[in-house]
């Protein structure tokens, strides 16, 4: 556990956690959960916590859906698997990587790339706390089976954002009119001087060229919420959450 305060923010039958530099999603079905992301390593304990918050137990917990599989998404679902077996399910594309037959993060020798933004070295030191050099893997993967509404509760549609990992997905909540936007739009980062919707800095994004190009399927979902990866909740049209990243017109972080 890292001991970082737990910020739950609930809309409708969804919930978004932020935690440190984390963020993952809940999402309630009667007495059922299905748990998107669940941050680094170290946050295993703090993903339970927030369960126990909203009211539930990690027994109420029926699937787990990955966003894309870097090490802040899906270390600390690593960690809660040791103690219930679920399903973890996410876009085909990313199941590969998320069993670490290959790796799409930045790299070590990248990190200085970032180091003369504000905020970047406390942030170093943080998620190094938090596990981030340990590593994560889930040889539990499985690929989606079809495009439309997943078997799990909340009946989450996934929506494609191939680009910030060639695997990377969002996923709607049909009931709560949300969306949940992983890494592919994010309304805030340690590493960034801007607030409200934006991309991630460059060197986070895979291919930065999709990622742009995926902001078309968040554009169109009938969603008026944003549950980002990074930052806080965004409320408005998806149109123009989009307009804001692909412009830049974000106004400054006090
Ligand atoms: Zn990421």
């Amino acid at each position: 556990m890292t001991n970082a305060d737990l910020s739950i923010t609930q809309i409708e039958n969804t919930y978004l956690i932020r935690c440190g530099h984390a963020n993952w999603v809940l999402v309630e079905e009667g007495s059922e959960l299905t748990l998107i992301d669940g941050g680094y390593p170290h946050n295993g304990a703090d993903v339970e916590r927030s369960i126990e918050q909203i009211g539930r137990r990690l027994e109420d917990v029926r699937a787990v859906l990955v966003t894309h599989a870097h090490v802040d998404h899906i270390g600390g679902i690593a960690n809660i698997l040791t103690r219930h077996q679920v399903p973890v399910l996410m876009d085909p594309l990313e199941v590969a990587h998320a069993k670490r037959e290959y790796l799409h993060q930045l790299s070590p020798v990248k990190v200085p790339l970032l180091l003369w933004r504000r905020g970047a070295p406390r942030w170093l030191f943080d998620v190094i706390r938090a596990g981030a050099l340990d590593g994560a893997e889930l040889p539990q993967a499985q690929g989606f089976t079809d495009g439309a509404a997943l078997d799990v509760p909340g009946r989450i549609v996934p929506v494609p954002t191939h680009g910030h990992t060639d695997g990377h997905s969002a996923y709607l909540i049909p009931n709560a009119g949300v969306i949940a936007s992983g890494d592919a739009l994010v309304t805030g980062h340690a590493t960034s001087s801007l607030a409200g919707p934006q991309f991630l800095v460059c060197p986070f994004n895979h291919d930065r060229a999709a990622t742009d190009t995926a902001l078309d399927n968040i554009s169109a979902a009938p969603a008026d919420v944003l549950l980002p990866g990074h930052g806080p909740v965004y409320r408005g049209p998806m149109t123009t959450a989009v307009e804001q990243a692909r412009a830049g017109r974000t106004s400054m972080r006090p």
